[in-house]
């Protein structure tokens, strides 16, 4: 197994210039979640998992849940 003997340092933030800082970050944008409407009951849920309100999954009962 290759063994690197490298220590990783914090960096005074002005050694780090803004275009070095930028590129870094130009990865760390967040994106909004992907959601879909549960065509038996309505709630947003993510896309292809099991309704949590009603326990279904394209439009089959999969989990059976108390009626509300
Ligand atoms: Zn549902």
């Amino acid at each position: 197994m290759l063994k690197l003997d490298i220590q990783l340092f914090a960096v005074p933030f002005r050694k780090v210039s803004k275009t070095r800082k930028r590129m870094r970050r130009a990865h760390n944008a967040t994106t909004a979640p992907t959601v879909v409407t549960c065509p038996t009951c309505g709630e947003k849920i993510k896309p292809h998992r099991v309704c949590k309100k009603c326990g279904s999954y394209k439009k089959k009962t999969v989990i059976a849940k108390d009626a509300e």
